[in-house]
């Protein structure tokens, strides 16, 4: 489409319409060519990420533990562009399978987006669950630790200028948002990500994070027992930025921004999509209170 589209905007008559229609479809396929292994794709932003890459013409392998929902998630989008495969990153076996599964299929894995996590009960740390801790950081630092050496490891081997994506948190930079074990593992993943960033950078590989502030998917509803409404309407009372309720959506728009060849000089960046509320104090607000 690219092409043909280029060839004839050189006839004079019709420059401008053309030049829109080239516009659109450059707009629709920042990913085309693109092979992504997205993790935690069953559900939440794994998902709306999933549904956005394949928008954006990347072919995707869609991971998770939880099989029936993935396989609805790839058959919604069609087998041409999505394939599920099952994938618990807190074994490396299976990581590395998977990479091999995906390199098998599509010979190539251009993108990671490692975004399984969990977040695990809302105990204090004076009643810490060790075993939950345990779980929460073999699957939010040791399974994301596992993606980035297995995907890293078939970039390198073709010489792939990949793009690695892990979702943290606002939990990565700012206490008491979150359980300790959660606040600890997505602090360790930002770690994790510069220190990948640094070796990886001979590579061409760039390496980032996104930390977003509530969204309502089935991780925030089950942690604080709320439906998704009351999920957004906590998340909007306590965030600075009014007037716009976060959702997976805009999550995933950020992993295709970090994705996409605009990006192509950013790395080791971890990109806050939480409308400011980590860099503002609000017990100084100067904000008018009728506002
Ligand atoms: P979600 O529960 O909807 O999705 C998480 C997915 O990860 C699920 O499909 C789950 O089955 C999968 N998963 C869990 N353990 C796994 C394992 N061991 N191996 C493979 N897959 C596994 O939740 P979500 O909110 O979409 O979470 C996605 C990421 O976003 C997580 O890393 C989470 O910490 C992060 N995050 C979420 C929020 C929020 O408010 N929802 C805020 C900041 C960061």
């Amino acid at each position: 489409n690219k092409k043909l589209t280029h060839s004839l905007i050189t006839s004079n008559a019709e420059t401008k319409v053309l030049l829109h229609i080239y516009i659109y479809f450059y707009d629709c396929n920042r990913l085309e060519g693109k092979v992504a292994l997205i993790t935690g794709a069953a559900s939440g932003i794994g998902e709306e990420t999933v549904r956005l890459f394949a928008e954006h013409g990347a072919v995707i392998v869609a991971a998770d533990i939880q099989d029936e929902e993935g396989e609805k998630v790839a058959a919604s989008i069609g087998s041409e562009r999505v394939s599920y495969h099952h994938c618990d990153v807190r074994d490396e076996n299976q990581v590395e399978e998977t990479i091999n599964f995906t390199l098998e299929k599509h010979g190539r894995i251009d993108i990671l987006f490692s975004n399984a996590g969990i977040i695990g009960s809302l105990s204090g740390i004076l009643d810490l669950d060790l075993n939950e801790f345990d779980n929460t950081m073999a699957t939010n630092v040791r399974g994301v630790a596992a993606t980035i050496k297995h995907s890293a490891r078939a970039m390198v081997a073709k010489g792939i200028r990949g793009s690695i994506i892990c979702t943290t948190s606002v939990a990565a930079t700012v206490g008491g948002t979150g359980p300790h074990g959660y606040t600890t593992s997505k602090h360790a993943l930002t770690g994790l990500v510069k220190s990948a960033c640094g070796e990886l950078g001979a590579y061409g590989i760039r390496v980032n994070s996104i930390s977003p502030f509530g969204v309502a998917t089935p991780l925030a509803c089950r942690a604080f027992n709320f439906e998704p409404e009351q999920v957004e309407a906590n998340s909007c009372s306590q965030a600075n930025l009014k007037g716009v309720v976060l959702k997976a959506r805009h999550v995933a728009e950020a992993a295709l921004f970090l994705a996409s060849d605009e990006a192509v000089y950013i790395s080791g960046h971890n990109l806050m999509v939480d409308g400011g509320f980590s860099v503002v104090n609000r017990s100084y607000s100067f904000t008018p209170v009728d506002v």
